[in-house]
């Protein structure tokens, strides 16, 4: 009976979860989710990196704070990112977000997992993980929200429970062109906390696929100060 059972579970197991390199597709040992060479393209985004927003920078100060941060104050206290979107990273959050490939995410938490150590989230305790919501509208063209997918695959190896708490209410379309400032007013009213959502005195952490130039965060950020929590922090898997 063992026997059956398990030659029964164990294909579907490889349906669902491949053992594949996420990145080119090579097989890989069950347990893996990139191949050696994929894993070593990755750039992970170490110090010296902006404080707030994870810009990494050549220089030899360890603290720094960069010059589109400076001055300019974020809701959220600073947003870890853990590699750099190029290459194979790029293509994963493409295909995860376009291709449906939603396995995908599963990679993608990992490194999200191992930003947890980061000196900036450390010693700083999250109460619960808050994806970026997906506008209804948008949510029906995908069908999933690739945060969200994230922030449940982190919330399976980190144990902290997810909350979603904010709604997408204004569709603002593909910001890709806009500057930066452009980007900010065009977010703003784009979220709001859903009724009867209560995030007072709590700490939070903001969970997304790819921190570009963070109004997206920010924005989110806003609202939960707003509605009375103790601090927002952000994780994104990759920073553009
Ligand atoms: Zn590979
Ligand atoms: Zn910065």
């Amino acid at each position: 009976m063992h026997g059956i059972l398990e030659a029964i579970i164990e294909p579907l197991g490889s349906l669902f979860f491949p053992a594949h390199c996420g990145g080119c597709g090579r097989s890989v040992s069950e347990h893996e989710l990139l191949c050696r060479t994929c894993d070593s393209g990755l750039e992970r985004i170490r110090p010296p990196r902006c404080d707030v927003c994870s810009q990494p920078y050549s220089g030899t100060t360890p603290a720094f704070t960069c010059p589109n941060c400076h001055g300019d104050q974020f809701s959220f206290d600073c947003a870890v990112a853990v590699v750099r979107s190029r290459g194979v990273v790029r293509e994963m959050v493409h295909r995860l977000k376009y291709g449906r490939e939603m396995w995908l995410a599963r990679a993608m938490a990992s490194w999200m997992y191992n930003g947890l150590s980061d000196p900036r989230l450390r010693g700083w305790t999250a109460d619960a993980l808050v994806p970026v919501p997906l506008h209804p509208r948008k949510l029906r063209e995908r069908e999933f929200n690739q945060s969200e997918l994230l922030a449940n695959e982190l919330s399976r190896l980190c144990k902290i429970p997810v909350i979603a708490p904010l709604a997408r209410v204004r569709d603002t379309g593909t910001q890709t062109r806009l500057d930066r400032n452009h980007r900010r007013q065009n977010l703003r009213d784009a979220f709001v906390l859903r009724k009867n959502a209560d995030v007072a005195d709590t700490n939070l952490l903001l969970v997304d696929d790819v921190l570009t130039t963070g109004s997206t965060l920010d924005a989110c950020a806003a609202v939960l100060m707003r509605s009375g929590a103790c601090s927002v922090r952000a994780l994104t898997a990759a920073r553009g």
